[in-house]
C-alpha cells in the first residue's frame, strides 16, 4: 500500500465527463489498496475567464479581491470532483487551501507556502476516505485567501506530498509526460521515461511549461518522487527523482498498466562520459535590454544591478562586451521576463547620467533555446554541434549562457521554432514516428 498524491490540471477536469473519467481513476487507485489525496486545478480555462471578468470591471482590482476571486475556480472543481467520486461509491471530502492547512505569506497573487499542516487531510485518509484539496491557494496570517501564482496547483500537490510523506506525487496533464521538446512544436519529440530534479528544474526555468518551477524545487528539497503523466491514457509518463538509484521509486506504481523500471531506464547503455542530452526547452517570454557605453571601471556594474533589483526584476542572462560604440567602455546586456521590462527600462533611463552610460536599448522579440543534459559543460563538441546547426540554418546567435547541465542561446523570436526543430534533429532526438499525443490542448 502506498500513499499517492494525484494532481489533476484544468484540462483533465474541463467538463462533467472529464470529471467522471478522473473520478474513475481516483477510485481505481483507492481500490488497488492505496491511500489517495487529490489536488485539483480550476476547470479548463476558468482562471483565465475569471481574470477577464475582473478586467472588464476594473483595471485596478485590489489584490486581496483578485485572490478571493481566483480561488473560487478551484472550489468549484474540488466539490464537483468529490460528488463524482461519491457517485462511484467511495467517500470523498473536499477541502479548501485553508482547511488543508496551507499557510502562506502575504504576497497576494504569488504567495509562498510558509507551513503546511494538513491535519484534516491526514485524518480523512486515515479514516478510509479520499481527500480532495483545492490547488493554487492558501491562507495568510490574517486568514485571507492567497493564491500561489499561475500554475500553482503543482506546488500545492508537491507540498502536500512532502508533508504527508507520500510515496509518489502524480501530476496529471494532457500529454503523456515530459518530452525532448514541446510536442506542439516538434511533433517527433520523444517521451522522456525518467529524469532528475536538476534537469527538470533547468527545463522548467527555461520555458518548458509542463511543471510549475516552484513545485520542482520543492520536490527536490524534500525528495518527493514525481510522475508526470496523462489523465487521458494509462501510459507510464515521466518519472522525476534524485537520480538513477532511487530506491523509493520501486514497487510504487499505483496501477497495473505500468511496467516501467526507472533504474533500468536511467542506466540504459549510457557510455559514462558521453554527454547525455535530455531535451530542449524554449522560451519566448523574455526581453533584452542593452546598456551602451558603460564606463569600464569597478563599481559600475554593481550600481546598475542595484537599480535593476530595486525595480523588482528577475534577471536571466547577463553578458558584458567591449563597447561597439564607445572606446574604453563596455556594453552590458541582460535578459529578463517581459513583464518586468517596462519598469526596468524606466528605472535605467532615469539613472543614465549617474551611471555614466550612453543609452538604454530595449528589444522585445527574443527567443531562447536551451539544451539540457548531463556532461555538457566539459564537452566542447556539444557547443560546436549546436552552433554549427544554427549557422547552417542561417540563424544568428545573439547571446549564450551555460550552467553545468544547460546551454542556452538567444535568437530572434521569429527564428525560434525553426531553431528548436533543427537542433532537435541534429542531436538525434527525433523519434522514428510521431509519439506524442496532445489530448487536451491547454498544457496543464
Ligand atoms: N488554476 C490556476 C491557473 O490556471 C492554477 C493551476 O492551474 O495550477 O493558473
Ligand atoms: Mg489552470
Amino acid at each position: 500500500m502506498a500513499l499517492v498524491v494525484q494532481k489533476y490540471g484544468g484540462s483533465s477536469v474541463s467538463d462533467a465527463e472529464a470529471m467522471r473519467r478522473v473520478a474513475k481513476r481516483i477510485v481505481a487507485t483507492k481500490r488497488a489498496g492505496h491511500k489517495v489525496v487529490v489536488v485539483v486545478s480550476a476547470m479548463g480555462d476558468t482562471t483565465d475567464d475569471l481574470l477577464d471578468l475582473a478586467a472588464s470591471i476594473t483595471d485596478k482590482a485590489p489584490q486581496r479581491e483578485m485572490d478571493m476571486l481566483l480561488s473560487a475556480g478551484e472550489r468549484i472543481s474540488m466539490s464537483l470532483l468529490a460528488m463524482a467520486v461519491n457517485e462511484l461509491g467511495e467517500t470523498a471530502i473536499s477541502y479548501t487551501g485553508q482547511q488543508a492547512g496551507v499557510q502562506t505569506d502575504n504576497h497576494y497573487g504569488k504567495a509562498h507556502i510558509v507551513s503546511m499542516v494538513p491535519e484534516r487531510v491526514a485524518r480523512s485518509i486515515q479514516d478510509g476516505y479520499i481527500a480532495i484539496v483545492a490547488g493554487f491557494q492558501g491562507v495568510n496570517e490574517r486568514k485571507d485567501v492567497t493564491t500561489l501564482g499561475r500554475g500553482g496547483s503543482d506546488t500545492t500537490a508537491v507540498a502536500l506530498a512532502a508533508s504527508l510523506h507520500a510515496d509518489v506525487c502524480e501530476i496529471y496533464t494532457d500529454v503523456d509526460g515530459m518530452f525532448t521538446a514541446d510536442p506542439r512544436l516538434v511533433p517527433k519529440a520523444k517521451q522522456i521515461a525518467a529524469t532528475t530534479f536538476e534537469e527538470t528544474l533547468e527545463m522548467a526555468a527555461h520555458g518548458a511549461k509542463i511543471l510549475h518551477l516552484r513545485a520542482v524545487e520543492f520536490a527536490r528539497r524534500y525528495h518527493v518522487p514525481l510522475h508526470v503523466r496523462s489523465s487521458f491514457s494509462d501510459k507510464s509518463g515521466t518519472w522525476i527523482s534524485d537520480g538513477p538509484a532511487h530506491p523509493e521509486l520501486k514497487g510504487l506504481v499505483p496501477d497495473s498498466a505500468l511496467t516501467f523500471d526507472p533504474e533500468a531506464q536511467l542506466m540504459k547503455e549510457t557510455p559514462v562520459e558521453e554527454p547525455l542530452i535530455s531535451g530542449l526547452a524554449h522560451d519566448r517570454s523574455e526581453d533584452k535590454i542593452t546598456l551602451v557605453g558603460v564606463p569600464d571601471e569597478p563599481g559600475r556594474a554593481a550600481h546598475i544591478f542595484e537599480i535593476i533589483a530595486q525595480a523588482g526584476a528577475n534577471i536571466d542572462m547577463i553578458v558584458q562586451n567591449v563597447s561597439t560604440v564607445q572606446p574604453g567602455a563596455t556594453d552590458l546586456t541582460i535578459t529578463l521576463p517581459h513583464a518586468d521590462a517596462a519598469d526596468t527600462v524606466k528605472a535605467l533611463e532615469g539613472a543614465k547620467e549617474e551611471g555614466g552610460f550612453l543609452k538604454v536599448v530595449h528589444t522585445g522579440n527574443v527567443g531562447k533555446l536551451s539544451l539540457v543534459g548531463a556532461g555538457m559543460r566539459t564537452n566542447p563538441g556539444v557547443s560546436a554541434k549546436l552552433f554549427g546547426t544554427l549557422s547552417k540554418a542561417g540563424i544568428n546567435i545573439d547571446m549564450i549562457s551555460t550552467s553545468e547541465i544547460r546551454l542556452s542561446v538567444l535568437v530572434s523570436e521569429d527564428q525560434l521554432d525553426e531553431a528548436v526543430r533543427a537542433v532537435h534533429t541534429a542531436f538525434g532526438l527525433d523519434a522514428e514516428q510521431v509519439e506524442a499525443v496532445v489530448y487536451g490542448g491547454t498544457g496543464r
